[in-house]
């Protein structure tokens, strides 16, 4: 058989050089429909089975992912990208200009000012992490970036078993796909509980109720991912949490140092 992606010749059902079924048929309706929507619900229903994994066992899903099962499961940053769309989708849907879940951060330490001028405004430096943070797209790949140097260095013990009889712990890159799948728990989650911000007065309770419920569920993660012990996994995680904070603020801290210095310069 001759593969009419490739061109490769093949004995089987998929081309072992570049994956494509042995069976093309014409692109007709039905064809069409089963090509939309069978990654979501046809045999190779990967979309749903994410998802409802991520929900129900999410570090086993990850690990799984980790240490080979790709074919199995979405990227988590294809499945970032599908879900954010399918969050815009229901916003729009449900006429929600700003998502309560949304939240707001108050870090202002004033500005610092000389004859007037505004020399380096900290409150636009935060005002501009807020727009990160109120981001679904920007603000968690920011999240992610910055939480990946503080979890890679508090995790930096925890050796996971691998395939090939060596046991590691988990590298930069790997605990960024951890922390995007975690995202795409936040965005599940949000997308779900949408309807229910249009409930009057029900917004600051369930932004609390929903921070806790995401922030758990990095425990979770973490804990199942690595086969760690809860309070291991607690412990770890909530300095893992602070020190990213930390991280994000010592970012705006060091603007205004550096704001300062340049202005000693100057004079
Ligand atoms: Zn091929």
């Amino acid at each position: 058989m001759v593969c009419l992606n490739c061109g490769n010749t093949f004995e089987g059902n998929f081309c072992p050089h570049c994956g494509q079924s042995a069976e093309v048929k014409r692109l007709q309706a039905g064809e069409m429909l089963k090509n939309a929507i069978g990654p979501f619900v046809g045999g190779d229903n990967r979309f749903l089975r994410t998802a409802w994994q991520l929900i129900t066992r999410p570090g086993h899903l990850v690990r799984d992912y980790l240490l080979g099962k790709r074919i199995r499961y979405y990227h988590p940053l294809q499945m970032y990208v599908f879900l954010l769309t399918a969050y815009a989708i229901t916003c729009y849907v449900l006429g929600i200009n700003i998502s309560i879940f949304d939240r707001s951060s108050d870090i202002s330490f004033g500005d610092y000012e000389r004859d007037g001028i505004v020399l380096a405004s900290v409150r636009k430096v935060a005002d501009y992490f807020n727009f990160i943070e109120n981001d679904k797209l920007y603000g968690t790949l920011a999240a992610a970036i910055y939480a990946v140097p503080v979890f890679t260095w508090m995790f930096r013990k925890v050796h996971l078993p691998r395939p090939d009889g060596t046991s590691q712990p988990l590298c930069a890159t790997e605990n960024f796909y951890a922390q995007m799948y975690s995202s795409c728990i936040d965005l599940l989650l949000s997308t779900f509980l949408l309807p229910l911000s249009l409930i009057e007065g029900i917004g600051d309770w369930l932004l609390n109720a929903f921070g806790a419920v995401t922030f758990a569920y990095v425990i979770v993660l973490y804990r199942q991912m690595l086969g760690l012990k809860w309070p291991k996994a607690i412990l770890l995680c909530c300095i893992g949490f602070a020190l990213t904070i930390a991280l994000f603020v010592l970012f705006i801290f060091a603007i205004v140092v550096i704001a300062f210095g340049i202005d000693l310069l100057m004079k």
